[in-house]
């Protein structure tokens, strides 16, 4: 670890306030300073910082410390990176990496080798695509895209080739002295049959970070090739719910415009920077996260959605608008014209694009007109319809002004008195308008596999099973059901042997058939494979992810029990709310998992 003089001397020469400030806007509050805190989301600023006792905290999340933990927390690291960071900016000269614990040296060592492979994987694709025989796929699929040199050039983009072996990469890598724990780490190759090239036969994306770190690539498949995108898995430096493809680019124009555009590719981005749009991001190819809305949130005050307008484009912009809205972002949407994409505008009209979002309409406007239709023609029921519509939208809109602003709208559209509507939206907005957690949905669906999936293991092997009770202290309560809770209680008394079907009761037996006869390709490696201790860590990850997730739902749903004030019903539940989100971000990461 750093001796205590280094951080000290690293807190003196810096400005709390000044870094911070770099991430918040803050104002003047007294002798505190005040903003938004970049750590949840609200809409009046209870994030302080005292410049006096050189210390920060939130109210509302109850987060708060010092210099140190802030730079922590703001760029996902841990106490030796943000310590380097800090280090870089104050000038000062860190003790070597001898003075930490093993495995924080072991840490630090794969993050920085993972930033080098990134950067020379880069360069290995983007040669092939350039000059190589192998890469000519990769450059007809960009021709026809209209692709030019210079987007190649300022993207960096690439190719992954195969060709007759699955380890181009990796051997090229091995070359320049990398070693297999590295390019795993790294999240550049599988360790399956020696080691395998994570991404073959795609275009690759590389994706920096908003501090031009190389963190990882997306990977488009050429022609039906599925998956069409796959990105580098999670590993200590790519979280695809954090990661916004363009930012490296984008983040000086949007600072200046302190406005964002958000699309929905990498190929909507590379066009609109084309265009002369510099302030373009996008997501990698997943629903947008609420973490991704907190780092738009620190450069921006305004967001542009530029998005499809096909149903699944409308329902993306829905549910961008709502999380946006929501963090206090100003929020306005361009739906395209179905069958007209960002990535074609930008190739036949810059100057349409360019216009298209500099005036694009406020958010709440293009979908209370969309809700509306074309109420001169409409029968009666289908104006009930409309109205229902409306009302939705209209209950979801946080500020009451604006809310009213809009009721407005619908009334004059719908011949109704306006205060009536607003009435009804008040009363009934915890009704169908209150939107269901998706992301808990979604955890629920993907990780009943990972119970079943952990059982099959411990099954198979009996002897990882003390692993998993004693190091990540999984007790039979952690699973989500309880069936398999009594299966793991079942499989933990056996040890050291396996438990025996014929005594256990018939439903025990046969969900134990169930695991065991589920596909377990990870049974085949020998004990202490990093295959094998992946896959553990990861079912184990994702119960925890799953548990916590519905959790969440529960504390949501007794929230909006509480009444249909949005703002300020509960603190202690929406910082409870906020802390066990932050805790299924952490395992998200990859962190907190033996505890
Ligand atoms: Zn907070």
């Amino acid at each position: 670890m750093a001796s205590s003089t280094e951080v000290e001397t690293i807190k003196a020469r810096l400005n709390l306030v000044e870094v911070i400030g770099g991430y918040v806007r803050l104002q003047r509050a007294g002798r505190e300073y005040r903003g938004l805190c970049p750590f949840h989301k609200e809409r009046s600023p209870s994030f302080y910082v005292n410049p006096e006792k050189q210390l920060w905290n939130c109210h509302g999340c109850q987060l708060g410390g010092d210099l140190i933990k802030f730079v922590e927390l703001i760029d996902h690291t841990d106490f030796r990176g943000a310590l380097e960071e800090l280090a870089k900016r104050a000038g000062v000269e860190l003790s070597p990496l001898e003075q930490m614990s093993p495995a924080q040296r072991r840490q630090v060592r794969l993050r920085e080798s993972s930033l080098r492979l990134n950067q020379m994987a880069a360069d290995f694709y983007h040669e092939v695509l350039l000059h190589h025989q192998a890469g000519a796929p990769g450059r007809q699929f960009l021709q026809e895209r209209s692709v030019t040199a210079e987007d190649i050039a300022a993207f960096h983009l690439g190719y992954a080739p195969q060709g007759s072996r699955r380890d181009n990469l990796v051997r090229y890598l091995v070359k320049r002295q990398a070693t297999s724990e590295e390019i795993v780490a790294a999240g550049l190759a599988d360790a399956r049959q020696g080691l395998t090239d994570f991404f073959r036969r795609r275009l690759v994306i590389p994706i920096r970070d908003e501090r031009q770190r190389w963190v990882g690539f997306g990977g488009r498949g050429l022609g039906d090739d599925q998956p069409k995108y796959l990105n580098t898995r999670s590993t200590s430096l790519f979280d695809k719910s954090r990661v916004l493809f363009g930012m490296d680019r984008a983040v000086a124009a949007i600072g200046r415009e302190r406005r964002v555009v958000l699309m929905e590719g990498y190929f909507d981005v590379i066009g609109a920077h084309r265009s002369g749009v510099a302030t373009a991001v996008s997501t990698s190819g997943t629903a947008l996260t609420e973490t991704q809305v907190l780092l738009l949130r620190r450069v921006a005050d305004e967001v542009v959605l530029c998005f499809d307008g096909d149903p699944a484009g409308q329902r993306a912009a829905r549910r961008a608008i709502d999380l946006f809205g929501g963090a206090g972002l100003n929020c306005r949407l361009v739906l395209l014209p179905d069958g007209v994409d960002p990535d074609d505008l930008s190739r036949t009209a810059p100057d349409q694009l360019r216009r298209m979002l500099d005036e694009a309409p406020p958010a709440w406007e293009v979908l209370i007109d969309q809700a509306l239709g074309d109420s001169s023609s409409q029968s009666g029921s289908q104006r009930q319809e409309a109205l229902r519509r409306c009302m939705a939208i209209l209950a979801k809109i946080p500020e009451a002004s604006i809310r009213e602003l809009y009721a407005e709208r619908v009334g004059r559209r719908l011949g109704l008195a306006h205060a009536r509507i607003l009435e009804d939206v008040e009363s009934g907005a915890k009704g169908p308008a209150g939107g269901p957690g998706l992301e808990v949905a979604r955890a629920g669906k993907g990780a009943m596999g990972a119970s079943a999936h952990l059982l099959g293991l411990l099954s198979g092997r009996p002897e990882l099973t003390p692993e998993v009770r004693d190091r990540y202290q999984v007790t039979r309560g952690d699973f989500p059901d309880k069936e398999d809770g009594e299966l793991y209680a079942v499989i933990c008394e056996a040890l050291p042997g396996r438990p025996d079907p014929d005594a256990l009761p018939p439903n025990l037996a046969q969900r134990l058939a169930e695991v065991e006869g589920g596909e377990l390709p990870e049974l085949e490696e020998p004990t202490g494979s990093p295959r094998l201790q992946r896959a553990l860590e990861d079912c184990v990850r994702s119960i925890r992810v799953e548990v916590a997730g519905a959790t969440v739902a529960d504390l949501q749903r007794r929230l909006a029990g509480l009444g249909h004030h949005r703002a300020g019903s509960s603190p202690a539940l929406v910082a409870e709310i906020d802390s066990v989100r932050r805790r299924i971000e952490q395992l998200r990461r990859g962190d907190g998992l033996e505890s």
